[in-house]
């Protein structure tokens, strides 16, 4: 573990090149002596509130605005000893994943700076991996914290749906987002995530269920299922051989590897594109110019100043999104997209649920490619081809762990993504380790 002033003299030395961090609280210290992270230095995604820091949420629009309360998940990191050393860059809302989204500029992959760390919680990614901080939290609507976990050689868990508190989070699509830890090891992140999950009377969709608790599962009989629809086409060789390598491994460990199917695969990222947008077409009409952060300056009357505060605050992807969720959700049209993607969606909780019988955690790659040079994805829809294998379970609720899985020939990190039945992040955790274990890729620092 670093101590928070080893942390603050690396960002001093580092963050210059990585831009992780959008805000650095150098004078943060531990509210409380003990506990289970005492001392340790954690990060939080600048779309999760801090109180005393400002929240940007990536955006211009959020400039100057300073959050009145701090979140549930950073509370219960002060209460158990941790430092909030400061807020990360992230995609404007949430939205992208590479960071390039950012109105703050693009953070750089410690691994190669001319690369993406990922995005959204990209300065997360970044941040840990560089060891500028020994934890951060992120947020994964679509895939946010495994994929920048996966392109920074980090581990990332995206909670099942209601396990971690949302209130004080920026809402970008509610039926979807959940706040996750990454760390550098499996053992760290699952200490994060013990200390932030846990239902929370602020916030109505925290599920009621019992305290995370560490668990081993013995991978003798264990069915590890591997989806025929992640493989094949549009995967990079180098992730799928890591991948086929990491499932080698648990069968010469006694695990039984079964093949099994997700036909609405291929469905998943079109609707994810109609509800996710939709949702934050709803959510984000409250930046409206008045209650929040910026207001064009030098306008004339009440509707000039809504349409230039908008205009001019949110970035490019974020109104082609306000767009496209408030065309999905307009009268004539609700039916045709909204109310079918709705629909779509419980097919592929079912399929995630057929497949769950027939194995006990699902092994895939994290994303198509290792990470990608800066400026090198030029069209939305390509980017948000990144998110393939993330947003299926995302839809479902479950949760996905993404776990170091070793190196292109190239030097780039690839991910391994676990993904389980609801509220089994303790057994994602227990078989990520027995890979870890005989796999210790987070050794492999970073060369800065
Ligand atoms: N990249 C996806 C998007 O742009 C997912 C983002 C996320 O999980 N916040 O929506």
């Amino acid at each position: 573990m670093s101590t928070a002033a080893e942390c603050f003299a690396r960002i001093d030395a580092l963050d210059g090149r990585l831009h992780a961090f959008l805000h650095v609280d150098r004078a943060a210290r531990a509210r409380v002596a003990q506990g289970p992270l005492a001392g340790m230095p954690v990060a939080v995604k600048d779309l999760i509130h801090v109180e005393g820091m400002p929240t940007t949420a990536g955006s211009k629009i959020l400039e100057g605005f300073m959050p009145p309360f701090s979140a549930t998940v950073v509370e219960r990191l002060q209460a158990a000893g941790a430092v909030i050393v400061g807020k990360t860059n992230l995609d404007e809302f949430g939205m992208g994943s590479s960071t390039e989204n950012s109105a703050y500029g693009a953070s750089k992959n410690p691994y190669d700076l001319t690369r993406t760390p990922g995005g959204s919680s990209g300065g997360s990614a970044a941040a840990v991996a560089a060891g500028l901080c020994d934890a951060a939290l992120g947020t994964d609507t679509g895939g946010s914290i495994r994929l920048p976990a996966a392109f920074c050689n980090q581990v990332g868990l995206r909670p099942t749906y209601g396990r971690v508190p949302r209130w004080g989070v920026t809402a970008f699509a509610s039926s979807l987002d959940q706040v996750g830890p990454m760390a550098r090891t499996v053992d760290v992140c699952e200490q994060v995530f013990q200390v932030i999950a846990g239902p929370d009377e602020r916030d109505a969709t925290s599920a009621r269920v019992p305290a995370p608790r560490r668990v081993d599962v013995g991978l003798q009989g264990l069915r590890i299922g591997l989806p025929r629809e992640y493989f094949g086409k549009g995967l990079d060789p180098e992730v799928e051989a890591a991948v086929r390598a990491a499932a080698k491994f648990y069968q010469a460990q006694g695990a039984k590897l079964v093949e099994v199917s997700l036909p609405t695969t291929q469905h998943a990222l079109a609707i994810y594109y109609l509800l996710a947008p939709s949702e934050a077409s709803s959510n984000l009409a409250r930046y409206d110019g008045v209650r929040f952060g910026y207001r064009a300056p030098g306008v004339k009357g009440l509707r000039e100043m809504y349409d230039q505060s908008r205009a001019r605050g949110f970035g490019p992807e974020v109104k082609r999104r306000i767009m496209l969720g408030t065309f999905a959700l307009s009268a004539g049209y609700y039916d045709a997209y909204y109310a079918k993607a709705q629909r779509v969606r419980t097919l592929v909780r079912r399929d995630f649920d057929e497949a769950l019988k027939a194995a006990d955690v699902l092994l895939t790659p994290v994303s198509p490619v290792p990470a990608f040079k800066l400026g090198e994805v030029t069209t939305p829809m390509a980017l948000y081809l990144m998110d393939v294998f993330t947003i299926p379970s995302a839809l479902a609720g479950l949760p996905g762990l993404s776990v170091p899985g070793g190196f292109t020939a190239g030097g780039l990190p690839i991910g391994l993504q676990l993904l389980g039945r609801p509220f089994a992040e303790g057994e994602l955790f227990s078989v990520a380790r027995a890979y870890e274990q005989a796999h210790p890729w987070h050794e492999r620092r970073p060369n800065l």
